[in-house]
């Protein structure tokens, strides 16, 4: 489970520990979050591995998946769900902004889903990827972060064709809106007037009226990776209330 410190991460983590799974490997850079999270892990009976590990880096994932199987000896579900936004227009772009942006949301998924494998198979597992609403509507300001998830979304689709016949299944959830620390300054921070009519635009334009909570994606991706889906694969599930059935105003 990869930013498992924060925002949807850590409500994934939560609530696969109040379903029972035995350990969870906790990936993040942040060590302070890190440690509160697996502390909550560990009080619901369910063994926390926290890694502490930058994801962005070339060595990253495949340390931090190492580390993981090391201490559990197997996994039979990776959540590759550590993300960055990006920020300003394409014209604002510098390219370490867009190295960055997709080193994480690209880079790091192939890397983590490359090093966990063979671990995978044994474990007739799967892999979900956290992608977004964004991958599939152009959102203002944002710089390479819709580019980033659009590539990440076809990143589930081809590794799921490759790696079907090997018995590892792939899949996406696709947030819309969730007011977590990445999108406080956006529209998460009630003191800032800009972020409140930001939010009360979204909510407006989302056929169900409300913006997402990181336990309405955690529900998803648990539902991905459990019993109930061991016929999906290459699947992408909109968790957005609606928003991606519009065009996205109010963005
Ligand atoms: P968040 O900021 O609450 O959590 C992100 C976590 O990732 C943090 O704990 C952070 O420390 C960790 N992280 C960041 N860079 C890292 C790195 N280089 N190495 C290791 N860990 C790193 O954000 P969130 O909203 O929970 O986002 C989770 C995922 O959901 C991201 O992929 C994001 O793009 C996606 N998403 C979020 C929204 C939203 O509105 N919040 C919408 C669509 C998609």
């Amino acid at each position: 489970m990869t930013g498992a410190a924060s925002g949807i991460g850590r409500a994934v983590a939560l609530l696969a520990a109040d379903r029972g799974a035995a350990s969870i490997g906790l990936v993040d850079r942040d060590p302070r979050g890190l440690a509160e999270v697996a502390d909550a892990v560990g009080r619901r009976a369910t063994r926390a591995v926290p890694v502490v590990a930058d994801l962005s880096t070339a060595e990253g994932p495949a340390e931090a998946v190492a580390a993981v199987l090391e201490a559990t000896g197997g996994l039979d579900t990776l959540v590759s769900n550590a993300g960055a936004s990006g920020r300003g227009t394409m014209l604002d772009l510098t390219v370490d902004d867009w190295r960055l942006v997709f080193d994480l949301n690209v880079r790091a998924t192939w890397l983590l889903a490359a090093a966990a494998y063979a671990a995978l198979v044994d474990a007739q597992g799967s892999v979900v990827v956290t992608t977004s609403v964004s991958a599939h509507h152009p959102t203002p300001r944002t710089g390479a972060y819709s580019v980033s998830k659009a590539a990440a979304s076809m990143l589930v689709r081809q590794l799921a064709l490759e790696w079907g016949p090997a018995g590892v299944r792939v899949n996406a959830v696709a947030p819309g809106p969730v007011a977590t620390p990445m999108t406080w300054s956006s529209f998460g921070d009630p003191e800032d007037p800009a972020a409140r009519e930001r939010r009360a635009r979204r909510t407006a334009a989302t056929p169900l009226r409300r913006l997402g909570e990181p336990e309405d994606v955690a529900e998803v991706v648990l539902f991905l990776a459990g019993p109930g889906a061991v016929h999906l694969t290459g699947v992408e599930v909109p968790v957005d209330g609606g928003l991606g059935t519009t065009l996205m105003p109010g963005s």
